[in-house]
């Protein structure tokens, strides 16, 4: 790695000027979380030839989602073998959809095969984001005051990674122990205690069979019932695993059903008239697994099958069923001293409040300071809601790249596939700006005007859109922001090659690699 070292002024909150005696680093490449997508974007650089580079974590070691969320039953609903690196195959796999410490073993051990604690600055988080003009460079501050001037940066900081937690009144009258499922608090034991779990969305259907065997009754808040599907799960035996690893091709067929295993649905949303094989499976799941007709009625839903993001579970539905829980058809509206109060205005008492509420995705960067060319904040650029080229660059934002931005993944591809297609993506574009011998590489605003219109025409007909449900993937507006309006395939299609034509290229007085 290298770097240059030199004291410099930087513009405090009220953008005055002020000394900093810290030391300014200047990477060609600075990505931004270590995370799956921070650790895949390093990797991409190392086996590029790329050795300038930072990577800035804010917590203390790697795995991003799979390190804040260790809520019982964490799991990820994507098969392991797809929901792998492409370059690092993990043949050691114990289950058809590992559970989160095995997945956090598997970043770990990418990592440790590529070194890259070399590379990656724990305790670093990012506070401020600054292009600026007169290097084409950003300058980077963590929260320490370090301050950072890379040529490129990566913004790998994830879409699920804020908790979203409802306001109650009366939350700090409550008595018990309250806490989110991305927070879990493992010091509060739910041993025969009353527990109310609010929200019933992909994370709580994975806690909730694990809590109801703990705890001496549950509450299940349910606003909205979710369809849920079998999730074809399964111990990988050592005779299985075996073969993997010696017989890299059997792994490559396991790979090759998952993945198109996850497209064939995509499909399906964005012709919402083919989705009533997906009902059909999902109410037989639910017939079979809930024998109780009023039961039953309580968890169908009433919009489209996926509409929302769909659960795969074998065990929610019997969990749901078990004599020491309750599921409450109502959405919690308050808290009290003692317990939760639906938005019927029914009591219920509860020792301990699980917030399965998700995340806040609306405008991920609502608080981050980014602001790019001519002074335009993040902000300003997304008034009207988060908008992006290809889910990865914005217009007025020069040589800064998302993961995961804006319309990129929620269908029902594994996020991983989508991140590395992003990658490959941002590789190229870096290539570019070498051979064009550029400092700046912007995305033009009209490219990125007629890409949402298509983009947005495309989605009004998906199911995401049509299905007649509220979900996190529509901002406030009914704007889907989250999901790209086609399959995996569609989406690597699109990103194999980056359009120079898309882009301005300009060179100014400094270069670097
Ligand atoms: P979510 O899907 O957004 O679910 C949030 C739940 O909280 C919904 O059921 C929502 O109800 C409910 N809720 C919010 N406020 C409420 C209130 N006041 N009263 C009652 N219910 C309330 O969040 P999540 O389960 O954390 O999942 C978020 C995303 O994370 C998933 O869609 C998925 O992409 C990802 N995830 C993935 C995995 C995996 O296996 N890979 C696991 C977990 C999560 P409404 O539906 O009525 O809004």
């Amino acid at each position: 790695m290298t770097s240059t070292e030199s004291a410099h002024l930087s513009p405090d909150a009220s953008g005055s000027r002020t000394t900093d005696a810290t030391s300014t680093v200047e990477p060609d490449v600075l990505v931004v979380g270590a995370g799956l997508a921070g650790i895949g974007m390093a990797v991409a650089l190392l086996r590029e030839g790329r050795h300038n580079f930072v990577v800035l974590e804010k917590a203390d070691r790697i795995g991003g989602t799979w390190r804040e969320n260790t809520y019982p039953g964490c799991a990820c609903d994507v098969a392991s073998v797809m929901y792998s690196y492409s370059f690092a195959p993990n043949p050691n796999w114990t289950q058809m959809y590992a559970e989160q410490p095995e997945i956090l073993d598997y970043i770990d051990a990418v990592a440790r095969e590529y070194s890259l604690d070399a590379f990656i600055e724990f305790g670093s988080e990012v506070v401020s984001y600054e292009f600026d003009e007169q290097t084409d460079r950003w300058r980077v501050e963590t929260r320490a005051g370090k301050v950072y001037r890379p040529r490129i940066v990566v913004a790998a900081h994830g879409a699920l990674h804020n908790p979203l937690k409802p306001s109650f009144d009366g939350e700090a009258d409550f008595g018990g122990a309250i806490f989110h499922s991305a927070q879990w608090n493992h010091e509060v034991s739910l041993e025969g205690k009353r527990v109310a779990v609010v929200g019933t969305g992909s994370s709580a259907a994975q806690f909730i069979p694990r809590i109801a065997e703990q705890a001496g009754h549950v509450d299940v808040f349910q606003r909205t019932a979710h369809w849920v599907l079998p999730k074809a799960d399964r111990k990988l035996g050592a005779t299985e695993r075996w073969l993997f690893a010696r017989v890299p091709l059997l792994h490559s067929v396991y790979r090759n059903i998952a993945y198109w295993t996850h497209e064939v649905p995509v499909l399906a949303f964005m012709n919402p008239r083919l989705v009533r094989l997906l009902r059909f499976a999902a109410r037989r799941h639910l017939a079979k697994q809930v024998p109780d007709r009023e039961l039953r009625t309580r968890l169908t839903p009433d919009y489209e099958i996926g509409c929302k993001r769909i659960l795969l579970s074998n065990d929610y539905y019997p969990a749901l069923c078990r004599d020491n829980v309750e599921l409450v058809a109502r959405g919690v509206a308050d808290l009290t001293s003692t317990g939760v109060v639906t938005d019927d205005g029914a009591e219920y008492a509860a020792d301990v409040v699980i917030l399965g509420t998700g995340f806040s995705t609306d405008n991920r960067c609502a608080d981050e300071h980014i602001v790019g060319r001519d002074g335009t904040s993040i902000q300003q650029a997304w008034r009207d809601g988060m908008e992006a080229y290809l889910g990865l660059a914005v217009t007025e934002f020069p040589n800064l790249f998302m993961i995961m931005g804006p319309n990129s993944g929620g269908g029902a591809q594994s996020i991983l596939f989508v991140i590395e297609t992003q990658i490959g993506y941002i590789t190229r574009c870096l290539d570019l700006m070498d051979a064009q011998g550029a400092t700046r590489m912007e995305v033009r605003g009209e490219t990125q005007r007629e890409f949402n219109a298509w983009l947005h025409r495309r989605l009004a007909r998906s199911v995401w859109n049509s299905g007649g449900c509220n979900s996190w993937f529509l901002d406030e507006s009914g704007h889907n922001r989250q999901s790209w309006p086609g399959t995996g395939t569609g989406y690597w299609r699109r990103l194999r090659k980056p359009d120079p034509a898309a882009f301005v290229f300009s060179a100014g007085s400094v270069t670097g690699r």
